[in-house]
């Protein structure tokens, strides 16, 4: 199968992002044919079967989804969206921070840096529904919290703070960094929820 994969690339760890989707990609078989790229523009859309929202800083990133014209393009975007911790902020319908304007695609309230600061960064294996082979080594950075899960929103994992792993049909949103670390379980799932 020839998949093309977007990874937008304003701002935050996109190289990492493209190397675990062709990890991904490779894991399904179908790594002949297809690629991961960078997305810039909405021309860059085109044909892509999903987009990764990178990890950043969301208020970043929103500013420049905005001046690249990309706001509507992505919100209309018909393939799946794999958001990580910044993405995870970007992909929610009520964000505190008015600094962020977010694409409001899946019905959730999102607490940014809800674990304090970069020194409060932390690593935990932690259970994720919907992927075998036991906890996910999961990479905390500043990461957000989703406080509430609305109307379609499927909550995957959860810490004491709050929700840190949701999917709706075609969406995932992630509080941590599943494109560091090696374990592409996620991303597989993601990519097997499209049907690829
Ligand atoms: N704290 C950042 C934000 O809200 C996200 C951090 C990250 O993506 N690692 O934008």
């Amino acid at each position: 199968m020839d998949v093309k994969i977007g990874v937008l690339a304003l701002q935050g760890d996109v190289s990492e992002h493209i190397d675990a989707f062709a990890a991904a990609l490779a894991a399904c078989g179908c790594e002949k044919g297809s690629s991961v790229v960078e997305i810039r523009s909405p021309g860059d859309l085109d044909g892509c079967a999903a987009l990764a929202l990178p990890g950043g800083e969301s208020t970043t990133i929103s500013r420049l989804i905005d001046k690249n014209g990309l706001y509507e393009p992505i919100r209309t975007f018909k393939g799946g969206i794999f958001a990580t911790c910044a993405g995870m902020v970007l992909m929610a319908t009520h964000v505190a921070d008015p600094r962020v304007h977010s694409l409001g695609l899946m019905d959730m309230t999102v607490d940014r840096n809800a674990f304090g600061r970069q020194k409060e960064s932390f690593e935990a294996d932690i259970p994720v529904t919907g992927i075998d082979g036991g906890p996910f080594h999961a990479i905390f950075i500043r990461a957000p919290v989703v406080t509430a899960a609305g109307t379609g929103v499927r909550v995957l994992a959860k810490l004491d703070q709050g929700v840190v792993a949701t999917e709706r049909g075609r969406y995932m949103a992630l509080a941590f960094h599943p494109e560091l670390g090696g374990d592409f379980r996620l991303h597989e799932r993601f990519l097997k929820n499209l049907g690829i």
